[in-house]
């Protein structure tokens, strides 16, 4: 209709188009050379065993040093990179890193037992996944269950024979994988029995409104005895407070990951958290 008033139907669908699109297409075409240009970074966080009071393990989290925009968080770019296949590259950047990363600090001394990697379903849908993981793991000379690839449960569902082919590969090499955001998919208890899974990870939001909604206590503690129960190691995440990690410990639930042991870092700060000793856990 605007065609006819106007005779250029242009302007009105320029006027119409959301900021946030033209705000997308402009992070994507920075995005095609953010790898080579070497202004992706990779946050490390670690994973504390409470009842050892210590750290244990780390979760590599991508970020994306943008030259002008600075610092961005994967949230706004991991979708881009998902639609354009730069998660592809990008993705195995990150494993190759994440894993020479964790060599770099068993030289060091470090005693921890694992790095986790997140992986999109993109990378599931190409033919080669589990040679890229082989081949990080033997580029930095580490041994396969030194690494845990985190999933999500829309993940696993979505491309269901050839993730789970790719799924039981990687776990009869040796590699370890983790369930991550667990509770906020739509995979049934039945298939999740029949995964080839070591580790649940209690997706955040269930912990962070266990005060107001008794629901989320509910469903956190559920979490944990299933795990308990099919045989899983688990895992809190966004553990913010101390009331959280007394309602995760009284439960039995002893390895956390969150703000109040710490923020996700640079390698720097986390050598030198290693180093040090220095987490705050009381
Ligand atoms: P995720 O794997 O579930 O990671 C946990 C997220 O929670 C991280 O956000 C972390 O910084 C944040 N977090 C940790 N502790 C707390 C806490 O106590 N409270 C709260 N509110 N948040 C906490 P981040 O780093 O922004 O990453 C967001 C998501 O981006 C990740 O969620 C993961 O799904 C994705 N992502 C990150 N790196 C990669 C990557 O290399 N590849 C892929 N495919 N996805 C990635
Ligand atoms: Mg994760
Ligand atoms: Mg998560
Ligand atoms: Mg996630």
């Amino acid at each position: 209709k605007s065609k006819e008033i106007s005779g250029n139907s242009y302007h009105f669908f320029r006027a119409g188009m959301d900021v946030r699109t033209i705000e997308s297409i402009k992070l994507e075409n920075d995005l095609y050379k953010a790898l080579e240009q070497e202004e992706l970074v990779i946050y490390y966080q670690p994973q504390i065993d409470y009842s050892e009071k210590r750290i244990v393990g780390v979760e590599a989290l991508l970020r994306w040093n943008h030259p002008t925009r600075g610092m961005i968080a994967p949230d706004q770019f991991i979708p881009i990179a998902e639609e354009t296949a730069l998660i592809i590259p990008i993705g195995e950047w990150v494993l190759k890193e994440a894993c020479l990363q964790l060599k770099s600090w068993l030289e060091q001394g470090y005693a921890l037992s694992s790095m986790s990697v997140n992986l999109s379903a993109r990378q599931f849908e190409q033919n080669n996944l589990f040679a890229l993981v082989q081949n990080a793991l033997s580029e930095a000379g580490l041994l396969p269950d030194s690494l845990q690839l985190e999933l999500t449960e829309n993940l696993i569902i979505k491309n269901q024979e050839l993730t789970l082919k790719t799924m039981r590969e990687l776990k009869d090499l040796g590699v370890k994988i983790a369930i991550d955001d667990f509770g906020t998919g739509y995979s049934s208890l039945g298939y999740l029995k029949s995964l080839p899974i070591d580790t649940l990870k209690i997706d955040k939001s269930f912990l962070q409104e266990i005060k107001s909604e008794k629901d989320n206590a509910a469903i956190t503690h559920t979490i944990i005895l299933l795990a308990r129960n099919l045989n899983l190691s688990v895992v809190a995440e966004g553990v913010e407070t101390k009331e959280h990690v007394q309602f995760l410990s009284e439960r039995g639930c002893r390895l956390m990951q969150g703000y109040y042991f710490s923020t996700p870092m640079t390698a720097e700060e986390f050598a030198f958290l290693m180093d040090r000793n220095i987490l705050e856990v009381q």
